[in-house]
Formats: C-alpha cells, structure tokens, sequence
C-alpha cells in the first residue's frame, strides 16, 4: 500500500511552494521581541545560502504560484513591517550586495509625520529604484479588527487602506497592490473586501505558500525575537505548503474558546499518519484522521481557553519524497477580550 502510494506520488506534478519571511527591526537596541540584531540578520542570511535557497521577489514569486506557474525549487521571500530607519541601516546594505530582492510594508502616516525611527520617503525611493517592492501596511497601523466607533468597517478600511495606496502611488510611483496586516490580524469579510479591490495580502501565521492558499490570507514565517533561532529557522525554510484551499481558511475572531476546526487536506507526498497538530503553547491535539478519496479529514479541537490575544493552530507533516522537509499549516485565532494584543 505504502509502495503504491510512493509511485502514485511520484508521477503526480511536483508543487511548487514559497517561503516567506517577515522582519520588523535589524538593530540591536530596539525592543527584542520584533528585532534581529545586525548579526543575527547576517547568520540568516548566511543561512539561506547555506541551504541553497533561491531568493525571489515577492510580487513576481507569489502572483506566478497562485497561477500554478514555475517557481524556483527552495524559493524564499524577504520582507520588513512598517519601514524602519534600522532597515536602511543595516538590511539594506547586505541585501544590496548579493542582489536579493526584498519588499518592505509602509505604514504611511508614520513616514509621512517623519518619525525618527522610520525611513524617509526618500530612503524608500532608494530601495525601490534597487529592486526593492514598497508595499502597503495601512496609514496608521490599526487594529484592522476594531472598527472606530460610529464609522462603518468598509469606510475604515477604505480610509485606512486605499487612501495608503495613494500615497505610496504618490511617492513612489508605482504600487503592487500588496498588502500586509497590522499584526498579522484579519477577518474573512475583510480578505474578501480586499480581493474585491485587487490587493493580494500577507498575515503572520506560518507555512509556506502553495497555489491553493488564500491570496488574501498569504502566510509568512516571523524571523525576529524567539523566532530568530537558527535551527527553526531551518526547519521553516524546508516547510511545503500543504495543498489546502482558500475554503478551509474560517475566520480567525474569536471570544475565549477557540472553535472546532475540521480541516479537509488533500494527501499528496505525505502518510496521513504522521500528520500532526498543535494548539500553540498547549500542546499536540488528538486529531483521529481519516482518509477517503485522497484527502484526509482532521478535527481539531480544544476544551482550554485561550488567555493571550492570538493563539494558532499548526498542522505539520514530513514529505515522503524528502524527509527532511515538512508540510506545513497554520490557522490563526483573535481572542478580542484582550485589548492590547
Ligand atoms: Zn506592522
């Protein structure tokens, strides 16, 4: 059986996957939590060669596997949230060097009010005209979620989305239409208002991406504070993306109690048995697979309520063609009884 399965794989395409990575700050004085120092910023980028990753543009990469098209094998992405001056500083130069692209999400209002800690615009006209992608992070970098009172939500996002993208356009000329949440935080009626206006975009929970994803819940690693560790980092840079579908993908609001999540995964070049799943800081769930007609349905669920702002549920499995990497899923929860999340 196992036999047959390993042939069934092996004639069936090979499915490209992107690895994204987000960064805040590349400096060694501020808050550890959202920084790499410049060194540790060094040793991952010496990581990516050692382990013969193709660096690619975001834009280009992403946009070419959502249409099932050819992307580099062990292709990885870099990105920076919210325009620091560190990025120029200390990024910037190494990046240069080896002439990889990168993408850095604006927030707009804070370049425009010229806070220190943040690039110029002319800074980021600097790294645009060397390859870089500017994209969008809203004007003042919200709690997406929490819609002002007395403002309707599409008018907020309006206001706090389309109105950035002016002025990227503004001042840099040109804008991909790519958007990152503020912390990572997103509801579905959102995903969909931005597929409407024909932004792709990016949260912060982890797994590569596949060509099924959700163009508008895109995952990426956070490479910075606990997750500037080498070995894991390691590990994120073999993940695959699983092949499930943008119709999987449930809204991640919640109150206290996380929900039941039935998860339906097609199996390819991975046994269902050593599928597992985490609630994250809880432990590994009892997920009782099942499989028929080539996919595998899991239920995960959790009786403890989550006491943080955000919590995950994270799926993974070693690929059967390359042990050493593992498919990889993430499905985000938002405990709004907690304010500052
Ligand atoms: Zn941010």
């Amino acid at each position: 059986m196992r036999l047959l399965f390993i042939v069934l794989m092996a004639i069936s395409h090979h499915a490209f996957s992107l690895v994204v990575l987000q960064y805040h700050h590349v400096d060694a004085s501020t808050p550890s939590i959202t920084s790499v120092t410049p060194e540790q910023f060094a040793q991952h980028m010496a990581l990516l060669e050692e382990e013969k990753m193709v660096v690619v543009d975001l834009e280009d990469a992403t946009h070419a596997i959502l249409n099932g098209e050819t992307i580099p094998d062990r292709a990885v992405a870099i990105t920076f949230d919210d325009a620091y001056q560190s990025i120029y500083e200390h990024a910037f130069p190494v990046l240069r060097k080896k002439h990889w692209p990168f993408t850095v999400f604006v927030s707009t209002a804070a370049v425009d009010r010229e806070f220190p800690d943040m690039m110029t615009w002319e800074q980021l006209r600097d790294l645009y005209s060397e390859g870089a992608v500017i994209a969008n992070h809203t004007q003042d970098h919200p709690y997406l979620i929490n819609t002002p009172k007395d403002t309707e939500k599409e008018i907020f996002w309006q206001e706090q989305i389309i109105d950035a993208e002016k002025r990227l356009l503004e001042e840099i000329g040109e804008s991909p239409k790519i958007f990152a949440y503020p912390y990572g935080e997103y509801t579905i009626p959102m995903a969909e208002w931005l597929e409407d206006q024909g932004f792709i975009a990016f949260g912060q929970q982890s797994g590569a991406i596949g060509q099924n994803s959700h163009p508008q819940v895109l995952p990426r690693f956070p490479a910075s504070g606990a997750y500037a560790n080498l070995d894991t980092l390691r590990t994120k840079l073999n993940s695959r993306s699983f092949g499930i579908g943008r119709d999987e993908v449930v809204d991640p609001v919640i109150k206290k109690r996380i929900p039941k999540l039935t998860l339906r995964i097609p199996i390819e070049d991975f046994d269902p048995d050593t599928l597992q799943c985490y609630a994250a800081g809880l432990g590994e769930m009892d997920i009782s697979p099942k499989s028929r007609r080539g996919k595998v349905t899991v239920v995960l669920k959790q009786e403890k309520q989550i006491e943080s702002g955000r919590g995950r549920y994270n799926c993974t499995a070693p690929s059967l063609r390359d042990p050493k990497r593992f498919y990889w899923y993430s499905q985000l929860w938002i405990n709004t009884d907690v304010e500052n999340r």
